[in-house]
């Protein structure tokens, strides 16, 4: 079996889980008031300093949610709450975590989204026309997590700075990929997710800027400095910590990895006469990702076989029902093409094996010939 999947979810890191087992004694809760209750809320605010020094931002400016979806549900609806009918800018290619919290927002908020270029990165004079002098919230992710492109962040950040609108950034596919630095990036609001960096699935990060101001999405009591109710995942908060501290010690040694796999994989491809074409700008797009269009075949079709070869990858297409839906990412790019219906998502990790480059290309190359042979 050879799993590609790793833009979708990652393993937990043993190493992460072995720290998080050795701790599992320390079941207090952070809001009691007595020792026990002392020693887990020292530990979660040392989790939290530890994840605001690997984002250059300060800790009060880190709040702990139950993942991405959540903390850019409270990072989008926490500010919009705020305004009379704001204008909003955002992109066509976010996650739909971002894209559907706008979609439901729509009647008290008037959002523009941004389209992407062919080569995968947003349209900046579409951004540049769209943007007012009342705009109050740009939402954009920094790594696409179908294509890999990386986003325009730096020009964008240097152009809000001078305007007002708060900047909020979805990181989830860059952390450990990239450096994610606050401050460089010139950014209000910042989310992770746990099981992107091979930490675990139900935790995540929103980063706000000491100067914004958020309503509580979730109301309680006055954890997370009041920004959301509930007793804290005080295990998942410190395997959060972990997972990210090693993602960026090993960043150089995972990307440089990530890169070699990929550039294999296109060789490899290359190599079998595989036709194929790379979605985006490949010089754009972070290490570990990578949507490939075959224009021989139906995503539905190649990943089905593929997933009876044992090979576990994404469509550029979400399923959901048992119906493939086309992706919205490559239609944003490509318009209503059948590159849109004839994509795949591979996504590498660190911890692959080169030779699992070579059986995902053979099986890719048995289909080919499969098809070719019987048509
Ligand atoms: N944003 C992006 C770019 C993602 O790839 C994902 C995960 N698919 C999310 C947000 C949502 O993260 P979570 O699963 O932690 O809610």
């Amino acid at each position: 079996e050879v799993y590609a999947d790793f833009a979708a979810t990652t393993p937990m890191d043993k190493e992460v889980m072995e720290k998080v087992f050795a701790n599992a004694d320390e079941f207090g809760n952070p809001s009691s008031i007595h020792k026990i209750g002392k020693r887990a809320k020292a530990r979660l605010e040392q989790s939290r300093r530890e994840t605001a020094a690997l984002l250059n931002a300060n800790p009060a400016e880190i709040t702990f949610t139950s993942g991405a979806t959540e903390a850019n549900n409270l990072a989008i609806r926490g500010i919009v709450s705020k305004y009379e009918h704001p204008h909003i800018i955002t992109t066509e290619i976010e996650h739909a975590s971002v894209l559907n919290t706008y979609k439901s927002l729509e009647d008290v908020a008037e959002v523009t989204y941004i389209p992407a270029t062919k080569k995968g990165a947003i349209d900046m004079e579409a951004f540049r026309d769209a943007l007012r002098e009342d705009t109050v919230l740009v939402s954009i992710m920094l790594v696409n997590n179908e294509t890999g492109v990386m986003q325009p962040l730096y020009e964008i950040g240097e152009m809000l700075a001078e305007h007002g609108a708060k900047l909020h950034v979805d990181a989830v596919q860059a952390f450990g990929h990239m450096g994610v630095d606050v401050k460089d990036l010139g950014v209000d609001l910042l989310t992770l997710s746990g099981h992107k960096i091979y930490g675990p699935k139900g935790i995540g990060v929103l980063y706000r800027k000491n100067d914004v101001v958020l309503s509580p999405m979730i109301t309680g009591g006055s954890q997370e400095r009041d920004r959301r109710g509930g007793t804290e995942n005080s295990m998942f908060i410190y395997a959060m910590a972990e997972a990210m501290k090693k993602a960026d010690a090993e960043r150089t040694m995972r990307t440089v990895k990530e890169m070699q796999l990929k550039e294999k994989f296109l060789n490899a491809m290359t190599h079998a006469e595989i036709p194929f074409e790379v979605n985006g700008d490949v010089n754009q797009a972070a290490s570990h990702i990578i949507s490939i269009y075959f224009p021989w075949t139906e995503a539905e079709f190649l990943l089905t076989a593929l997933d009876m070869a044992g090979i576990y990858v994404s469509g550029g297409s979400a399923c959901s029902a048992g119906t493939v839906e086309p992706s919205h990412v490559l239609e944003s790019m490509y318009g209503n093409d059948e590159r849109v219906k004839k994509s795949v998502r591979f996504s590498f990790s660190h911890l692959m094996e080169e030779a699992e480059i070579d059986t995902i290309a053979r099986a890719l190359k048995e289909i080919y010939e499969r098809l070719f042979i019987e048509s």
